[in-house]
């Protein structure tokens, strides 16, 4: 037996959390957690990842477990299709053109090009083609031939997520027209320290487009970034501010920041590991119905590290040994973590592969 009594406060706390869910499958029919709420405050999501840490992963893990299989992980790959030279000043990033990267900047890729790495995806495993191309905001012509490739890798079978910058209302409804299943536009940070990161597009700028996407009836993937020197009020600030969508993003990334030679936060202290988890378990509470992704700085992170953030809710992966333009652990690693970890990746339905 396990040294020390159990502390009386958790186990009433956790008794009265599995009474109130079950009341709440009992009256509704549905699990607890589909009541899902928009009107967070920073105070209430800032209190919530202060929360004892094993109580707030407790917490997480059974919201998690009510209405996502905690044995099953969404595997997608991203692709760049167009690289560097872009005119955003984002600090983090090393494909602004502004920063002194080594960066070999790269045209858009032919469809085909673009198609036969979906397929190559597809056959390792992962069942989202994600396509990351680096503008400020595409021409028309620019998203004509994003929609050609995007018909065409949907055509295979897999769902298509594209992020391609801000985009007017008449572009994403090109999208969608294509069959784009989900565009993404992450948020980044809270609205407080995003002026501490880009200076180029505002924080309004950004949800407009996430509004024009969602208008045209594309699934959102929204999310943002920890470890770039923000507050954990930062942190619970964009939690709200995603939480606050309504609906909220289907798909929400949660990225580590990698450090990147050349790019301004290059040498900002590194992020207490636990504090990425507490963030992950925020969101999933916040945002129960999302499918959280514990996004860019896998490879930074131990094995251990993923194995906390899977239980704290985050369910999807990106496969591949290329993130855009950072490192990401590859394949064989993945599959022999999840293999170490019971989880199997996720199939798409109809898929009897
Ligand atoms: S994050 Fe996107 S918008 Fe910002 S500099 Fe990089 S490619 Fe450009």
């Amino acid at each position: 037996m396990c040294g020390g009594a159990p502390d009386h406060d958790v186990i009433v706390r956790a008794l009265w959390a599995n009474a109130v869910r079950l009341c709440e499958r009992l009256a509704t029919g549905k699990p607890a957690g589909m009541n899902v709420r928009h009107d967070w405050t920073v105070n209430e999501a800032e209190a919530l990842i202060a929360r004892p840490f094993h109580d707030l992963l407790f917490e997480a893990h059974a919201c998690h477990r009510e209405l996502h299989d905690p044995q099953v992980v969404e595997a997608a790959m991203l692709l760049s299709v167009k690289t560097g030279a872009c005119p955003e000043d984002c600090a983090y990033c090393p494909q602004s053109a502004k920063w002194n990267t080594d960066l070999e900047p790269a045209r858009l890729m032919p469809a085909e090009e673009i198609v036969a790495s979906a397929r190559s995806a597809q056959a390792s495993g992962a069942t989202r083609f994600c396509m990351g191309a680096a503008w400020r905001a595409p021409n028309d012509r620019q998203v004509e031939e994003v929609a050609v490739a995007v018909e065409a890798v949907g055509a295979l079978g897999m769902e298509t997520c594209v992020t391609l910058g801000m985009l007017t209302d008449e572009q994403a409804t090109r999208l969608a027209g294509a069959g784009l299943d989900f565009y993404n536009h992450n948020l980044d940070t809270s609205p407080e320290f995003y002026g501490e990161i880009i200076t180029t597009r505002t924080y309004e700028d950004r949800l407009e487009t996430l509004a024009n996407v969602r208008d045209a009836g594309v699934k959102l993937c929204c999310g943002g970034i920890v470890g770039m020197g923000e507050s954990r009020r930062d942190r619970a600030g964009l939690l709200v501010q995603l939480a606050r969508l309504d609906p909220q993003p289907e798909s929400v990334p949660i990225n580590l920041l990698v450090q990147v030679p050349g790019t301004p936060l290059h040498g900002t202290d590194e992020l207490d590991p636990l504090e990425l988890v507490r963030t992950i378990a925020a969101a999933r509470l916040m945002m129960p119905e999302s499918v959280v992704r514990l996004s860019a700085g896998r490879s930074q992170m131990t094995d251990e590290l993923q194995a906390l953030c899977l239980h704290a809710g985050a369910s999807s992966i990106f496969l591949g040994d290329r993130l855009l333009t950072t490192a990401n652990p590859g394949d064989d690693h993945d599959r022999d973590l999840l293999g170490r970890l019971d989880v199997d990746l996720a199939v798409l339905e109809g898929d009897a592969r």
